[in-house]
């Protein structure tokens, strides 16, 4: 129902699927029912977005945002018009742009893994409220989503130092831990959203998992080298 609903994944997973273009329809600003105002979060979101698309070597008008109420049938049909128009103009998706399909499947692919992060670095500016239209382009600069993407953290855990306790693995919201009793976890890296819940987690006697930053983590431990033999029970 509230334009703040829109989920930057949503809008990925629409041009992964295919879409030349999104619209996305919010009620004006600062005319919102609640104290949400989720249109602010919408907006915010699509000129976050615009940039990762420019990043991506996409088109940004190929996303756009307009605030309108449900009186307003003649001005969305313009919208839509227009925004039908330009899509015509621009081409098929990644076509229009001169990328091949398997470089805009990676592309879209790699920055849809980052979301789960990307929303948490820059939640406090996803939440702003901008006042001036003006103010729209340099919400979110190209510098600042090139670095969001060179500098994103991994999460690895030390084999030397991990004693297999389980908080982890038993608080990470998407099951991207391995690992079991008397086993040292490992970090499934496809599966890791990047939320650092295991880094909170992890007891500090141990501090078996490290952030890494602007590097790869480290490839996990073979299978048959994660058991941990406790002194007391090699007697
Ligand atoms: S960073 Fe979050 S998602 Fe990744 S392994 Fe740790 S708890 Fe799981
Ligand atoms: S919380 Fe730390 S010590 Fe415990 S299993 Fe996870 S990484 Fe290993």
């Amino acid at each position: 129902m509230c334009s703040g609903r829109v989920d930057l994944a949503f809008v990925l997973r629409a041009f992964a699927n295919g879409m030349d273009g999104v619209f996305v329809g919010g009620c004006r600003l600062n005319e919102c029912n609640y104290i949400t105002h989720g249109n602010y979060h919408a907006l915010n979101m699509v000129l976050l977005c615009k940039k990762i698309l420019e990043r991506m070597g996409l088109n940004p008008q190929r996303l756009r945002i307009e605030f309108m109420s449900a009186a307003e049938g003649i001005l969305f049909a313009e919208a839509m018009n227009d925004f039908g128009k330009k899509l015509r103009e621009l081409g098929p998706l990644g076509k229009g742009e001169g990328l091949s399909e398997s470089d805009l499947s990676s592309k879209i692919q790699e920055a849809t893994t980052l979301v789960p992060y990307i929303k948490m670095a820059k939640s406090e500016k996803l939440a702003s409220h901008l006042s001036k239209e003006e103010g729209y382009d340099e919400l979110f600069t190209r510098e600042e989503v090139d670095a969001l993407f060179r500098e994103v953290v991994s999460y690895h855990i030390a084999p030397d130092k991990c004693q297999a306790c389980m908080i982890c693995f038993k608080k990470c919201p998407v099951e991207a831990i391995v690992g079991g009793k008397n086993q040292i976890h490992v970090i499934d890296q496809e599966k890791c959203i990047k939320c650092g819940t295991c880094f909170d987690a992890c007891p500090p006697r141990f501090a078996a998992v490290q952030k890494i930053s602007g590097e790869p983590a480290p490839p996990p431990i073979p299978e048959e080298e994660r058991m941990i033999v406790r002194k007391n029970k090699e007697k």
